[in-house]
C-alpha cells in the first residue's frame, strides 16, 4: 500500500524533584524535571508515539519497553532517531510533525528554535517540516497545577517505497 498515513500521539510524565527537565532534547533550567524511565522527555515521546502510529509500528512502549535497562535515562533523541531509522526502513518518509507541549510553566519559548532543530536533526528532516508549539491550561488539572506535563503530537508519513522484506 502507497500514500499518505497520519498518527497521533500522547504522552504525561510527572514532575519532580531532582531531575533535569529535558524538552526536545533541550535541558531547560528550572526547580523540577520530569520523572521516567529514559530522559523523560514527554515532547520526543508524543512525537515519537505519533509517528510509529502513522506508520503501523505500534506504540513506544512496544519498540523500547521500560523494563529494558538499555533505556534507562538514555536520550529521547536517541530513541527518535531509531524510530526514524524504522521508518526508513519500512519505506515511509516524514512529511510534516506538529507537537503541542502542555504546560503551566516554565515559558519554552526561548527554546523552541533548537528543539526543532534537535527533533529535526534526529530524524534527518529539515526543521521546518515539524512544528513546536506550547500552551497551559489555565491552572486547570494536573498540567495546570504543576504536578505534570503532557504533551500531543500529529504527524504524516507518506509510503515512498514498499517495506523492506
Ligand atoms: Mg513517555
Amino acid at each position: 500500500m502507497t500514500g499518505l498515513r497520519i498518527g497521533q500521539g500522547y504522552d504525561v510524565h510527572r514532575l519532580v524533584d531532582g531531575r533535569p527537565l529535558i524538552l526536545g532534547g533541550v535541558t531547560i533550567p528550572y526547580e523540577r524535571g520530569l520523572d521516567g524511565h529514559s530522559d523523560a522527555d514527554v515532547l520526543t515521546h508524543a512525537l515519537m508515539d505519533a509517528l510509529a502510529g502513522a506508520a503501523g509500528l505500534g506504540d513506544i512502549g512496544v519498540l523500547f519497553p521500560d523494563t529494558d535497562s538499555a533505556y534507562r535515562d538514555i536520550s529521547s533523541l536517541k530513541l527518535l532517531e531509531a524510530v526514524g531509522n524504522y521508518l526508513k526502513e519500512k519505506g515511509f518518509a516524514l512529511v510534516n510533525a506538529d507537537v503541542t507541549l502542555v504546560a503551566q510553566a516554565p515559558k519554552i519559548g526561548p527554546y523552541k528554535a533548537r528543539m526543532r532543530e534537535n527533533l529535526a536533526r534526529a530524524l534527518g528532516v529539515d526543521p521546518a517540516q515539524i512544528s513546536v508549539k506550547a500552551t497551559t491550561e489555565e491552572g486547570l488539572g494536573f498540567t495546570g497545577s504543576g504536578a505534570g506535563m503532557s504533551s500531543m503530537a500529529v504527524a504524516l508519513v507518506e509510503q515512498c517505497s514498499p517495506a523492506e522484506e
